[in-house]
């Protein structure tokens, strides 16, 4: 609560900038009139770009029950997760969690969600970085839905080296045994936070393993996912 005192005493004397364009707002606005969420479009499967009632891709053994993502990673959006990498700006993240906590409604209505964490990140790049943005996102999500987070519940090891660079195949081989869990799960619906929702091989190796600890259920929310991946055929 200090905190948001502070927040308000600071935004007094220096005006605060719309998280999407950085025209002024006022002070507890987080996005100006001008700017429009780019929000992804309902009831559509990840994967498959289908609506949900038509998709087969459950079918595939997904380890988790549902997964969605409130924005599409372009323009705006991508700029303020790009910069939420850089510094743990909390406007942003609370932009992004708002945004998150609308889709987590829309997507999984009436899900009794037990637990929020969030995708780890690899501990060499969690010191290079100091944050892990995931981690901010679970957190203010869990605050505006009144569901408890517990922190670095996963943790990741194995090569820090990216996955950007392997093809899909590859990047479901590179994620599994890289993640483990750190706490008790047993019969707990689960929403794991990212920012964003790619192949879903992440997605897949954390479910997979929350669901080996007994989870109940395992749901996976992202502040963003690119819009190819929604409408592939
Ligand atoms: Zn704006
Ligand atoms: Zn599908």
């Amino acid at each position: 609560m200090r905190g948001d005192l502070f927040d308000r005493m600071i935004s007094l004397v220096f005006p605060r900038g719309c998280v999407l364009c950085g025209a002024t707002v006022a002070f507890d606005d987080l996005v100006c009139s001008r700017c429009v969420p780019d929000r992804s479009q309902e009831g559509l499967c990840l994967f498959c770009g289908k609506a949900h009632y038509s998709c087969r891709c459950r079918e595939d053994q997904w380890a988790f029950e549902g997964a969605a993502a409130a924005l599409y990673y372009r323009e705006e959006t991508r700029r303020a997760l790009l910069q939420l990498k850089k510094l743990p700006d909390r406007r942003i993240a609370r932009y992004l969690a708002g945004e998150m906590y609308l889709c987590q409604h829309r997507e999984f209505p009436g899900v009794p969600f037990d637990v929020i964490t969030e995708v780890p990140m690899h501990p060499q790049k969690l010191e290079q970085r100091g944050f892990n943005q995931a981690e901010l996102l679970a957190g203010q999500l869990a605050v505006l839905g009144g569901i408890f987070h517990r922190m670095r519940l996963l943790t990741c090891s194995g090569s820090a080296e990216s996955q950007h660079t392997l093809g899909r195949k590859e990047r479901f081989a590179a994620a599994h045994d890289r993640y483990s869990l750190g706490g008790d799960v047993r019969e707990k619906t689960v929403l794991l936070v990212d920012d964003v929702f790619t192949t879903g091989a992440t997605a897949q190796a954390c479910a997979a393993c929350l669901m080996g600890g007994g989870a109940r259920e395992v749901y996976i929310l992202t502040a963003a996912v690119t819009p190819l991946l929604a409408t592939l055929p």
